[in-house]
């Protein structure tokens, strides 16, 4: 099959693939993608958080090589993640698809892609910084000249749907509407001018307003929502943005030409969220974690007086991120390094069995980082990453609480947590008419990128490339035909 000259990526951050299939008729521009291309449902990374897993995206690796699994990280053995992730620790552990193709004198706009502040210098190519740009007046296009261009495109750069003074889940959800149909036709907008006037040959955008749509309007839509509201405005609210999205996506098909591949992947699905589970309460109320004071107030768990020389483990992220307090390791570790693995196995047993504040049973998922996470920095993530209820439970990492449930965020209601699948799509020069796949993973997405610009994909990338046919043969029932074939005297 030959080769696109062009890829044009288009993410959708949390977009659902359950919701993709459930409205598939109002969306003719993404069944067209799946009819004549590839599609399914993507394999996010563990746990389902976007920066690692666009970094995933964008390197083919696991985030043990490149050390985060969240919004912050840490990179010695402190207590908790003091740092926040950057593309400049990123881009110094591991190589990135922008930084293989510009090698290969391809020319490359990654816009709005999380973690890319500072923007990435690419040489000959274009970046814009995405949600973590501190503000509008730091440096966050590159070449730096890019800012003033933009500008006279599309305006007032809007870096996410919070301002510097609200945050998205307080904001009238009119005005926070707005905000987000303007923030995701700036980024439609700039993905046509790279492909159009700038001529890029790899586009690569993540639209924010698909993970932020879901976080406020579930409840009006999903009767199966715990908070369930009627509301006859918002009821339709998240499908008519799926609509806008397809749409965009719709003009971007209609500009590009023959010669060019196009991919649509979310990094996760955002999905009916039921509840949190407080984690580190319950490390406490099951003596796993030992307080010097209790705080007054909720409180972080890097804020609150924890006397570590009883903790054996704490609790991060709003996913289930749990570290041990390992002797050896930790400043203050108390778990004997024999004790590690029975202890990993008792915390499992004991995750699985918590149930919903009713005494129902939860569907719970625990992933050993070892078994899951490999690399250089591995060793400085969490030990366990716990699923409740296949993501229908977040955790909150919050001291304070009353009980271990709690359900609105201290920052506001939230309706949707992130899910362990995404949706992916891709059609075009290069791309075979596949169908549906079942084992796409976010780690295949820059080998896939890769092969379609024909650029040798690095040995140590561990994904697959999802254009290649699919085999018919394993590699056992192959050896056994060609045997006998060649008893038979037809094969040499
Ligand atoms: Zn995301």
């Amino acid at each position: 099959m030959q080769k696109p000259k062009k890829v044009v990526m288009i993410g959708l951050d949390g977009f659902n693939p359950d919701l993709v299939y459930q409205w598939k008729d109002e969306l003719p521009n993404l069944s067209k993608l799946m009819e004549e291309g590839i599609y399914g449902k993507i394999k996010s990374t563990v746990p389902p958080i976007t920066p690692q897993a666009w970094t995933c995206v964008l390197t083919g690796k696991n985030p043990g090589h490149f050390g985060y699994w969240d919004f912050t990280y840490r990179d010695d053995y402190s207590y908790g993640q003091p740092e926040l992730v950057n593309s400049k620790v990123r881009d110094e552990r591991v190589d990135t698809v922008y930084k293989i193709l510009s090698g290969y004198n391809k020319k490359v706009a990654i816009i709005n892609v999380p973690v890319t502040y500072p923007p990435p210098e690419i040489p000959g190519g274009y970046s814009i910084s995405s949600f973590m740009t501190p503000s509008l007046n730091k440096q966050f296009t590159h070449p730096a000249s890019l800012k003033k261009e933009i500008e006279k495109i599309i305006g007032q750069y809007i870096i996410d749907a919070s301002t510097s003074d609200m945050n998205f889940r307080q904001m009238d959800k009119e005005v926070v509407l707005k905000r987000i149909y303007d923030m995701d036709k700036q980024r439609f907008e700039l993905i046509m001018h790279f492909i159009k006037e700038r001529k890029c040959d790899f586009v690569f955008t993540v639209i924010m307003g698909t993970d932020r749509m879901p976080h406020l309007f579930y409840r009006y839509f999903d009767k199966n929502h715990r908070r369930y509201s009627s509301h006859p405005k918002y009821k339709n609210a998240l499908k008519n943005h799926y609509k806008f999205c397809d749409e965009n996506i719709g003009k971007i098909l209609n500009l590009v030409g023959e010669d060019t591949a196009v991919i649509v992947t979310s990094d996760h699905s955002v999905q009916r969220l039921d509840g949190r589970i407080n984690l580190n309460e319950w490390l406490i109320k099951e003596g796993y974690m030992k307080l010097r004071k209790r705080p007054e107030r909720l409180t972080s768990l890097m804020q609150t007086d924890i006397d570590w020389s009883q903790t054996k483990a704490w609790a991060t992220g709003f996913t289930g991120q749990l570290y041990l307090n390992l002797k050896g390791r930790e400043s203050q570790g108390i778990v004997d390094s024999q004790d590690y693995e029975r202890l990993l196995d008792e915390l499992t047993d004991k995750l699985k069995a918590i149930t919903d504040e009713k005494g129902e049973r939860l569907d719970t998922k625990v992933y050993k980082r070892k078994d899951i996470h490999s690399g250089e920095y591995a060793r400085f993530g969490p030990d366990l990453f716990v699923y409740f209820d296949n993501c229908h439970w977040n955790i909150s990492e919050l001291i304070g609480y009353d009980s271990i449930y709690s359900y609105d965020t201290p920052k506001g209601p939230d309706d949707g947590g992130h899910g362990p699948f995404g949706f992916f799509a891709m059609a075009g020069k290069g791309v075979p008419r596949k169908g549906k796949i079942s084992d796409a993973d976010l780690l295949d997405i820059a080998p896939t990128v890769l092969h379609l610009f024909g650029v040798p994909i690095p040995q140590d990338m561990e994904g697959k490339v999802l254009t290649k046919k699919e085999k018919v043969y394993s590699k056992e029932d192959e050896d056994e035909i060609r045997e006998r074939l060649s008893r038979l005297g037809y094969l040499g």
